[in-house]
């Protein structure tokens, strides 16, 4: 019996989480659930799962949950966080939260040695170094839950690392796909938040009509798998069936397909080194028909180029990237700028700044503050124009 805690188990990974975990009641208990504050789903959640370790964020959201649910006790802030992280119950931390508070958790679970699967990849954008670095040092293990790494990470079972020659993730291209240099001027929020594949939280959509997305995966699988950027490629798939490919020395190319659902990559998280039946749907190739892959537009989807550069100017520009990022995606779903202002919001921000080589969590921590607020203040020049 492998027991789990969950960090941000209200939003989108969180809730297909639960959903596995209910579905392998004599593989996985469910020992711990962390939310920011939606409490009425936790509320829900608390009840039928019976977790004996929960946390809230914020403390007016624990008061309220508390009154909800009498007796048990509820953890908050980040003191909450670690202490799902590193509960001497806890064999799996399921890392599921897209803020910057799951950082010092996640450092924290590594570093007492637990199995994380890890769904957030933006704390490997902005930390990936030191995060593989503690991994190595404490004997942890660290798998993706990101559904390209899951793919990429299951392609290399079995496989040795001489062999690889390349690293490639697929993008369905995200809704934008296709459009022409006007469309996307003109897009609107209902069409940037309809993905044509993967029914996601706003942020990662958003993220993903820009190709952001991609730009984060590449970075996070640049330090999951120890390659190098100029072995790792971007592919568009609008089937979204390949999830990832794994081309050897001899050309060879292994490729992962499934369906897109979540709950297959969160499941093998939590199952491996073995394999589980699932309830999830199987793939008809017969009524896919065909796949189709092309190269990324990098013209009409600069946050990729962003994210690229970020990477090869290394040490702590990738956490500006992801702070900035974050700052502007998050003044577009409030509709204070349009699709076209989130690259050039962090454009402005990358430029600003001198990275850091070999950081530690503090200079990660505070490049991550001080990106955010140099992100913020654009905009706000902006709005003053
Ligand atoms: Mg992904």
């Amino acid at each position: 019996m492998k027991r789990v805690a969950v960090l941000g188990s209200t939003g989108s990974i969180g809730r297909s989480t639960l959903d596995v975990i209910a579905s392998h009641p004599d593989r996985l208990r469910l020992v711990g659930v962390a939310a920011r504050s939606q409490t009425g789903l936790l509320a829900q959640q608390i009840s039928a799962f019976r977790p004996p370790l929960v946390s809230v964020w914020e403390p007016a959201a624990a008061e309220a949950l508390a009154r909800a649910i009498g007796t048990q006790e509820i953890l908050t802030g980040l003191e909450g966080l670690v202490a799902l992280a590193t509960h001497p119950e806890v064999d799996v931390v399921v890392v599921a939260t897209s803020g910057r508070e799951a950082l010092v958790p996640l450092i924290r679970a590594i570093q007492a040695g637990k199995r994380v699967a890890l769904a957030s990849k933006e704390l490997l954008v902005m930390a990936g170094e030191l995060i593989m670095r503690l991994v190595e040092e404490h004997g942890a293990s660290l798998v993706p839950i990101d559904s390209e790494h899951a793919g990429l990470f299951q392609c290399l079972q079995g496989v040795n690392r001489q062999d690889v020659a390349r690293l490639i993730v697929t993008g369905s291209g995200g809704p934008l796909f296709g459009k022409s240099a006007a469309e996307l001027a003109e897009a609107t929020r209902a069409e940037v938040l309809a993905h044509p594949r993967w029914q996601m939280g706003p942020k990662i959509t958003v993220d993903s009509a820009t190709l952001m997305n991609k730009g984060l995966e590449l970075i996070e699988a640049r330090w999951l798998f120890d390659v190098p950027f100029e072995r790792l490629q971007v592919v568009i798939h609008p089937e979204a069936a390949v999830h990832a490919l794994v081309e050897l020395v001899d050309g060879t190319m292994l490729a992962q397909l499934a369906v897109c659902d979540m709950r297959l990559p969160i499941q093998y998280a939590l199952s491996y080194p073995q394999r589980w039946p699932s309830r999830v749907p199987r793939l008809s190739l017969a009524e896919l028909g065909s796949l189709r892959f092309v190269a990324p537009d990098l013209e009409q989807f600069p946050c990729l180029r962003l994210a690229l550069s970020a990477a090869s100017a290394g040490g702590t520009a990738c956490a500006a990237l992801n702070g900035a990022n974050d700052t502007a995606v998050a003044a577009y779903l409030a509709e204070q700028i349009g699709f076209l202002d989130i690259p050039r919001v962090i454009a402005d921000t990358l430029e600003q700044h001198t990275p850091i080589a070999h950081p530690t969590l503090d200079d990660v921590l505070a490049v991550d503050t001080w990106a955010r607020t140099a992100a913020q203040e654009r905009l706000q020049s902006w709005s003053l124009r």
